[in-house]
């Protein structure tokens, strides 16, 4: 990995690496870490980038509208029911209900999308109801019953709680929450595990809640550094430590991969931990783990970055991921799957500056979460992407589930995604049409982003500055973007590198103009090594799949045909690929509706 842009790359392709991570392992197996930069680049805050209309501004404003309607004596009435406190109002139903599958387990997260909304919009009404939010769960916390007892899920729980209500003091101005976060934590303490529990899959949920056996204690620490920093509550550095998952960790960090059979969601999201971790503690064996599990995560993805059949890993390259694409129609558990994904590699992509973390997190953006079906007012959430033959989108057959809290913090977290920053200059990861604002040199400055991209291979940006100011631009530069380059106020045109930061340090000011030029490449990815005719069509970061209703009757597609995919000509959001039988169209996840589509092709022999 390298410590630096634009210096190329060290890899450290060490042999039991290779062996873990099979055969997508080379663009991110490393085999030691703690060559990172001496600090991080900086996020920037929430209401810093403003999206203009796109897919991300669409997802992140459906999101915000529902959690700004939730019913808020339904939000707190497992907490009331079952601390024995009067609750009027209606079940919210679902996973959520006070004696259901994960009775408000989803709280916390949505008090944290509330109060990260309010920090994009400012919006007044986003504010109050945080605030009455925490209110209302503080009322409920020394009640005479625990909320906890008997509860399936302490950790999880508990572990959203803690995030709604740093958010709620750092994005919302909630003055309270920090007095509530510590009563919140004396209150769960007695029920959570002695240390990190393996999730255990076969134990009977509902039999014996002291076995812990589907919480997801392995998270907490992620949260609990947080909340150390935030508060400085030793307490929470105590949590924090006490619930690493060293075993796991230190598995991964020597190149062990320890994936296989585990789930796979919270095991990702525990990759969090682990980064967070090295952050608190500077432990380099906790880097480690973060981008070696990471590493072996890659190795056994979809086209879409999309991971974990099933919600389990699997053996890289043991052809369990093409086996599935016959009847697993639970792919990958898509907003959980992919706020965990996102996170991670915003903390990759921040603590080592390798652009190609970004990559991943582009591709997981575009080919998964984006093309969530919205969340209905009812509940009724989407979960699993489907990669069979002949897929749908559908909803969870239970509301309010684990994915309904994940999605509103996901499209929240596209604005923190986009760019960072460290001393020098901006590192520019999404492009999306957006105004960023950020500090350089103590001047406010200011970068507009316009573009169709991934649609179209062009992207205009613009600065705004208040006078001329030395500092560098870094522009990701997608490792599939071949023939990449750049023009800065309409002078020479500048080949880029693939697969890194391109630096450009430079005076600039206010008006200058760059126009990037992404060239969008059709490529072919097989499902795995073993099933080169298995393949999944990319133009760009997007995966174009074959929409089935229009033309049932094409069985395999000459992969010279698949690689000439050409976008329509009227600027749809389809690609046609000329065949005997006519013409077969291809769409991207994110613009498929109700019709049924086949993320994977078979090719004819040529
Ligand atoms: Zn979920």
């Amino acid at each position: 990995m390298s410590d630096s842009v634009n210096r190329g790359r060290r890899d450290f392709l060490r042999q039991g690496v290779l062996a873990a991570v099979g055969w997508r392992q080379a663009a991110f197996a490393i085999g030691k870490a703690a060559d990172a930069p001496a600090s991080p680049l900086a996020e920037l805050a929430y209401g810093q980038v403003q999206f203009g209309a796109g897919p991300l501004e669409r997802q992140a404003r459906e999101n915000h509208r529902l959690v700004l309607e939730l019913d808020e004596d339904a939000l707190l009435r497992p907490f009331r029911v079952r601390a024995g406190l009067r609750a009027p109002g209606q079940e919210l139903g679902g996973w959520y209900g006070t004696y259901a599958f994960a009775p408000g387990a989803t709280f916390g997260q949505w008090m944290s999308a509330l109060a990260r909304y309010h920090a994009i919009t400012g919006d007044a009404a986003t504010r109050a109801k945080v605030q009455r939010l925490v209110r209302g769960y503080a009322a409920t916390i020394d009640a005479p019953r625990s909320f906890y007892r008997r509860n399936r899920f302490p950790s999880y729980t508990y572990d959203k709680l803690v995030g709604g209500l740093l958010d709620a003091r750092q994005f919302a101005g909630d003055d309270t929450a920090l007095a509530t976060l510590a009563r919140a934590t004396r209150a769960a303490v007695p029920y959570l595990p002695p240390r990190a529990m393996p999730r255990n899959e076969h134990a009977q949920p509902g039999e014996d809640f002291s076995q812990h056996a589907w919480d997801e204690s392995y998270t907490l620490p992620e949260n609990q550094f947080q909340a150390w920093q935030v508060t400085g509550e030793r307490i929470h550095l105590q949590l924090g430590r006490r619930f690493l998952y060293d075993e796991f960790f230190a598995a991964l960090a020597r190149g062990d991969n320890a994936l296989p059979g585990k789930h796979a969601y919270s095991h990702v999201n525990a990759l969090s931990s682990a980064a967070r971790a090295h952050l608190s503690l500077g432990k380099p064996m906790y880097l480690a783990a973060a981008q070696q599990g990471f590493a072996m995560v890659a190795a056994q993805s979809f086209a879409t970055g999309g991971w974990g059949p099933d919600e389990h890993f699997v053996i890289p390259g043991s052809g369990a991921l093409g086996a599935g694409l016959a009847d697993q129609h639970k792919s990958f558990e898509t907003p959980c799957g992919a706020y965990a994904h996102i996170k991670l590699t915003r903390y990759l992509l921040r603590i080592t500056r390798d652009s190609r973390y970004g990559d991943s997190m582009e591709r997981v953006l575009y080919n998964t979460v984006l093309g969530a079906t919205p969340i209905q007012p009812d509940g009724r959430a989407f979960y699993y992407s489907d990669y069979t033959r002949q897929a749908r989108k559908t909803f969870h057959p239970d509301r309010w589930p684990c994915c309904s809290g994940t999605l509103p913090m996901v499209a929240a977290d596209y604005a923190i995604s986009t760019c960072f920053t460290d001393s020098q200059g901006i590192y520019v990861n999404l492009y999306v049409p957006a105004q960023v604002t950020w500090t350089q040199n103590n001047q406010r400055c200011a970068l507009s982003i316009e573009t169709e991209y991934p649609y179209a291979s062009s992207v205009s940006m613009t600065l705004q500055l208040p006078h001329a100011e030395a500092f560098t631009i870094n522009l990701r530069i997608p490792e599939w973007a071949h023939g990449a380059s750049l023009q800065i106020n309409g002078k020479e045109r500048q080949p880029l590198q693939a697969g890194q930061f391109a630096a450009i340090p430079r005076e600039w000011r206010s008006g200058d103009r760059i126009e990037l030029e992404l060239p969008l490449t059709n490529r072919l990815e097989s499902v795995e090594a073993a099933q080169p005719d298995t393949v999944a069509l990319l133009a760009g970061p997007l995966v174009l799949m074959r929409m089935l209703e229009a033309d049932p009757a094409v069985a395999g597609i000459a992969r010279a045909s698949l690689l000439a995919a050409q976008r329509d000509p009227h600027g749809r959001h389809d690609w046609q690929v000329p065949t005997a039988g006519g013409p077969v169209t291809l769409k991207p996840f994110l613009d498929i509706d109700a019709q049924s589509y086949s993320v994977y092709q078979t090719v004819l022999p040529s």
